[in-house]
């Protein structure tokens, strides 16, 4: 199936690795024109230079802090009219909510709330007036089952879904449709590390852990970036302009509940 993305463009946050790397490379095999964005200099532009020339795709590499309003505007300077808005950026640590501070609340709400609502009020109506738009926010398997551990997670993710619910319907005649992809466990450099942590806490070695986990999901694997960024790009295509409004959950059936 061709998804119909050759010559658009793509801004993608946290796209040095992981998932949001995966949607990267998914939609840069799609001929669309794509800007990443992490903060590690270094990092985002190997990513843009080994990604454009596995795929032949125009690919840039902006370093910035998308939690920031000058990382924004220095995202935006770099690809300033997206047809398609990836909305990513690492996750809140984990810990018990007794101990959160103010700036880290704070923190955690701009960079997976904040962020996103910002990027989305920048871009939004330029998709709306060219009647071509499509924009995912990659949230969490939280949002459906909150982790306990993930406090700051569960709130900012919940509002940032909230909020969206709110606004998708207002451009869905205009052919703009904004979704979330919600990860379940997906075999990541912050998922590894995760899993290394909580090995630790329970005193077994990291490869008993993760097998352990990964056994617990009925596909009985961690998902990979770039199956993730598959269904990302097909959320993209011109396929899938009636699909808005949307939670989707990639979690192996790890979520037991019918709805
Ligand atoms: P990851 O492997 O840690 O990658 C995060 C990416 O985001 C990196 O490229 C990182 O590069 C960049 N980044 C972090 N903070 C940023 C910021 N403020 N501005 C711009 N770029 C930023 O994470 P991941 O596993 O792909 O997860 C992506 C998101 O999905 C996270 O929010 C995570 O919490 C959520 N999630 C993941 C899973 C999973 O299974 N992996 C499950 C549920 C939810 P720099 O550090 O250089 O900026």
């Amino acid at each position: 199936m061709k998804l119909g993305l050759e010559g658009r463009t793509a801004l993608i946050g946290g796209a040095s690795r992981g998932l949001g790397r995966g949607c990267a490379e998914a939609l840069a095999e799609e001929g669309v024109a794509v800007t990443l964005v992490a903060r590690t200099a270094e990092d985002v532009a190997r990513a843009a230079e080994e990604i454009g020339a596995r795929t032949g795709a125009k690919v840039q590499g902006v370093a910035a802090d998308l939690a920031t309003e000058e990382g924004r505007a220095a995202a935006l300077k770099a690809c300033p009219r997206p047809d398609i808005l990836v909305n990513n950026a690492g996750g809140p640590p984990p810990g018990n909510f007794r101990t959160y501070t103010r700036e880290m609340w704070l923190k955690a709400l701009d960079t997976n709330l904040l962020s996103a609502v910002e990027l989305i009020r920048l871009t939004l109506d330029g998709m709306a007036e060219r009647r071509f738009g499509r924009i995912v926010n990659i949230t969490s398997g939280a949002v459906k089952s909150p982790i306990p551990v993930l406090g700051l997670s569960n709130a900012a993710r919940s509002g940032l879904t909230g909020f969206v619910g709110g606004i998708a319907r207002e451009v869905a005649e205009r052919n703009v449709t904004i979704n979330n992809m919600l990860p379940g466990q997906f075999d990541t450099d912050r998922m590894r590390s995760a899993h290394g942590l909580m090995a630790k806490a329970q005193g077994v070695s990291s490869e008993a852990f993760r097998e352990a986990a990964a056994k617990r999901i009925p596909a009985h694997r961690f998902g990979t970036a770039a199956e993730f960024g598959k269904v990302c790009a097909f959320l993209c295509s011109e396929h899938a302009g009636f699909i808005t409004a949307q939670n989707i959950l990639l979690d192996g059936g790890a979520y037991p509940g019918l709805l």
